[in-house]
């Protein structure tokens, strides 16, 4: 049997953060729509179908100032979804469990289909973006040619990036990134406005691991 050691910590890694998006987008969802209640049960989030235009709008509100006005729902600030949101977390943190299940079963890949997508620990992965290989940042970190500092903990292996930045971890929305991809496109460019620098990138590779060839040949 192969080892994925890798990508079950991976697995495990973006689990937690997709099922933290999960019960937000729906807290979020809920709380414009009905802010005089401050406590959905659990079965009413469950049951939300959360449409492209609530994620738009959730991820807007992140970026805007707390003390302005959810946009089309002048009734609520933002501020004050900060506090609802507190005030459920409080007291729900331990009943979360009947929307896990939920979100495992409906929504989020299952740990076999994200080792598939991820690969082994043998697999040389490559970023969809600059199209680098694993082999080749350990070549080029060998031979002095990586020069953040952050190497030692992030960049060896490949990190998940979601295509949409709003839209959740589904199986259609996560992209195999590096890390130095990922640390550029953010969730601020698109995937069509991202291939340009992606191909930029992909060319100062090249001429690194070229340097690196012809050092080796003057050896
Ligand atoms: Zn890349």
């Amino acid at each position: 049997m192969p080892q994925t050691n890798i990508a079950q910590r991976k697995y495990n890694e973006i689990r937690k953060r997709a099922f933290e998006n999960f019960i937000n987008i729906r807290l979020f969802h809920f709380f414009i729509q009905n802010p005089a209640i401050p406590e959905p049960n659990i079965d009413e989030l469950i049951k939300l179908s959360i449409q492209k235009e609530m994620y738009d709008l959730y991820g807007r509100c992140h970026q805007m100032p707390s003390s302005l006005v959810v946009p089309h729902y002048p009734h609520i600030k933002i501020g004050e979804l900060d506090k609802l949101y507190k005030n459920w977390y409080d007291k729900n943190t331990q009943h979360t469990s009947a929307l896990e299940k939920v979100f495992q079963e409906q929504h989020f890949f299952s740990k076999e289909e994200f080792i598939k997508f991820y690969g082994a620990d043998e697999i040389d992965r490559s970023c969809t973006y600059c199209k680098v290989l694993e082999s080749e940042i350990e070549e080029l970190a060998e031979h002095g040619w990586i020069r953040t500092k952050r190497h030692l903990t992030r960049g060896r292996t490949m990190e998940l990036d979601r295509k949409d930045p709003f839209l959740p971890y589904t199986k259609d929305n996560v992209a195999l990134c590096c890390y130095w991809c990922n640390n550029a496109k953010t969730d601020e460019f698109s995937i069509n406005e991202f291939a340009g620098i992606g191909n930029a990138m992909t060319r100062i590779w090249i001429d690194r691991l070229r340097k690196i060839d012809k050092e080796k040949k003057m050896i």
